[in-house]
């Protein structure tokens, strides 16, 4: 009677071991109709990657159809570590290369960028810096035979069935203040949209004539005040915004006025000096998020 029983508690614990391993089976392969296996995971994913890059901004988006943008690269110490966050994610070349505007913080290792990666296109604004940094990157795209398309309101760096990446500015050149000049990117798929400004301030802002109503918003200039005022969030009305700065940098970004700003319109707020690389996910319906991703940061 004892031994019956002992065996009828193997045969079940046998049982939920085969069910478990059938059910394990089912989710982590999906056959596509060509009999080859694939990950079903990622499929159809827009995948926003929020790099810390430190004081600076760098941006990497995985487009559904695989293709990839990068929106800025950080100061010139974080080429290296940049390019093999790319690689980890499967990537070796870059479709749409954005050059927001001409301040080291932003382009600092876009020439490492593209000495060392496959690239596609390259957008910049027609502002020029008097820069080592600046001429070193005009130099790596032209050793390499590309050539930059000016970035401005108006221009469709990409028009997709599901998707669209739009420049809604500048609307003009700032000569004086290159913040102003920085290339604002709209990137839309299916129900969700991203808004990116670079540095640009109020000034630029004001200038926009598009929609720029956005779900996550990439705050303008690392958290400052001259960039985020009640106007602008009532246009964007975003659901995320997310602060790309460094731990006690020298500016005191981001500032409480900005912080407070964004506490009263309700915003879920992503710091990359507190949350490090933070990653948002779209199915073009709903939008998740990762923080605590591998930091790029490395001491200049
Ligand atoms: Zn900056």
């Amino acid at each position: 009677m004892k031994q019956n029983h002992s065996l009828k508690i193997r045969f079940s614990v046998f049982l939920s071991l085969l069910f478990s391993l059938l059910i394990l089976c089912s989710c982590s392969v999906n056959v596509n109709q060509n009999g080859d296996s694939e990950s079903a995971l990622q499929k159809d994913m827009l995948n926003v990657h929020f790099l810390d890059v430190g004081q600076g901004d760098s941006i990497f988006v995985e487009l559904p159809d695989e293709k990839t943008m990068l929106i800025d690269a950080g100061e010139n110490y974080h080429g290296e570590g940049i390019k093999n966050y790319i690689g980890d994610c499967g990537y070796s070349k870059i479709d749409y290369l954005v050059a927001t505007h001409p301040h080291a913080d932003h382009i600092g290792s876009m020439a490492y960028i593209v000495r060392n990666m496959d690239i596609g296109s390259v957008y910049m604004p027609k502002a020029a810096a008097n820069t080592k940094t600046y001429e070193n990157l005009l130099e790596s795209i032209s050793d390499k035979g590309l050539r930059v398309t000016s970035a401005k309101a108006g221009l469709t760096i990409a028009e997709e069935s599901d998707y669209t990446i739009n420049v809604v500015a500048p609307v003009t050149i700032d000569e004086d203040n290159l913040n102003n000049s920085s290339a604002v990117i709209k990137l839309t798929y299916k129900d969700n949209t991203f808004l990116f400004t670079g540095d640009a301030e109020k000034k630029e802002l004001e200038t926009i004539t598009a929609d720029i109503s956005a779900d996550v918003l990439k705050v303008g200039h690392h958290g400052s005040t001259t960039s985020t005022t009640e106007e602008f969030l009532n246009a964007v009305s975003p659901t995320y915004a997310v602060i790309s700065v460094g731990e006690d940098n020298s500016y005191g970004h981001p500032h409480k006025e900005t912080l407070a700003l964004l506490e009263e319109f309700n915003c879920m707020v992503y710091r990359t000096d507190i949350d490090k690389t933070v990653v948002f996910s779209s199915d073009g319906k709903t939008i998740s998020v990762k923080s605590g991703e591998k930091s790029i940061k490395k001491a200049g």
